[in-house]
């Protein structure tokens, strides 16, 4: 991994940005708030404005931006923009889900909303429903492409729907969550008890992050509010109740290209060889490492199947 451990001695904080405060937030998954930095990187979207930290909970182990600035603190801001990768990404979320049980079985999605991602679902005889707090936050093409959708707090929803979904599918969302314990609980109420679970990831074991460290795409500071490591996902599943049926990677090529361009910019000052440069920034040898990663399961995305545990 490349870490920037020149910018570890840089504060936490603002460059230009000086009346924004900022706020030490608890560990998301467990709520401890004993941690340690693990790295610094910039925004994604605003590179030359804020330097960001990533900390690393002492009790669990999970990596979690820290502190964030306060118009990220509520967690109520939810970016949904489509995204160049969100297709893919929705597409490798869909290869898991197993077919349904029985024609019209709800499936309830979580993330950004994808027209490939309703019609392939429906095709294969879903019945699928977009989770928005608002109507309006549902895209237009989604009705069109005869998506569901359903509305208001999970709480309520969990209250009013038990045990209705058959499969939950979620990405690009669980990791921009404050709290994930209450989600992960009220995901376990909504479900039949033979219900799946299909959650997808960023992934830090994967080998977008260990080349490219705090310039991975996949980090995308501050709105990811927790980077999984397949060896801290696992057990928060666990302890909430869910028990893993199946876990894959899959490589991204785009984050591959923007995490090296990227590296690209922060590298102008230290001028590495021309074939360490070479090497990281060109796209013959993402390709490569898309090929290669398939075959190691080393891909920036991870998605993991689960069930709750009550249904052995
Ligand atoms: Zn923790």
């Amino acid at each position: 991994m490349i870490a920037p451990f020149h910018q570890m001695t840089t504060w936490s904080g603002p460059r230009s940005c000086r009346a924004n405060s900022w706020h030490e937030v608890p560990c998301p998954a467990c709520g401890s708030q004993e941690a340690e930095p693990v790295l610094q990187a910039c925004g994604w979207q605003e590179a030359a404005a804020r330097i960001y930290a990533v900390v690393q909970c002492q009790t669990c182990g999970v990596w979690y931006t820290n502190p964030v600035p306060d118009d990220q603190c509520s967690g109520a801001q939810q970016r949904y923009s489509p995204l160049p990768e969100t297709a893919p990404a929705l597409a490798a979320l869909a290869a898991e889900v197993a077919p349904p049980p029985a024609r019209g079985s709800w499936l309830l999605h979580f993330g950004p909303a994808d027209v490939s991602f309703v019609e392939r679902l429906r095709r294969r005889g879903w019945r699928v429903a977009l989770w928005r707090e608002h109507p309006c936050e549902v895209p237009p093409d989604w009705w069109l492409a005869e998506g569901l959708a359903v509305f208001g707090s999970l709480e309520q929803l969990a209250q009013h729907c038990p045990g209705v979904l058959t499969t939950i599918t979620v990405a690009d969302w669980f990791e921009r969550q404050p709290r994930l314990a209450e989600i992960l609980r009220l995901w376990h109420v909504l479900l039949k008890p033979s219900g799946r679970l299909v959650l997808l990831v960023p992934n830090l074991d994967g080998t977008g992050f260990r080349k490219y460290g705090s310039c991975w795409r996949g980090l995308d500071l501050p709105f990811r509010r927790v980077h999984f490591h397949a060896s801290t996902l696992y057990p928060l599943l666990a302890q909430a109740g869910w028990r893993i049926c199946r876990a894959r990677t899959y490589p991204s090529l785009l984050w591959l290209q923007e995490s090296a361009w990227r590296w690209r910019q922060s590298q102008t000052s230290k001028s590495p060889n021309w074939w360490r440069r070479l090497v990281a920034t060109s796209t013959w040898a993402h390709i490569f490492s898309i090929w290669f990663n398939r075959l190691c399961g080393r891909g920036d995305w991870l998605v993991v199947v689960a069930q709750p545990q009550h249904a052995s």
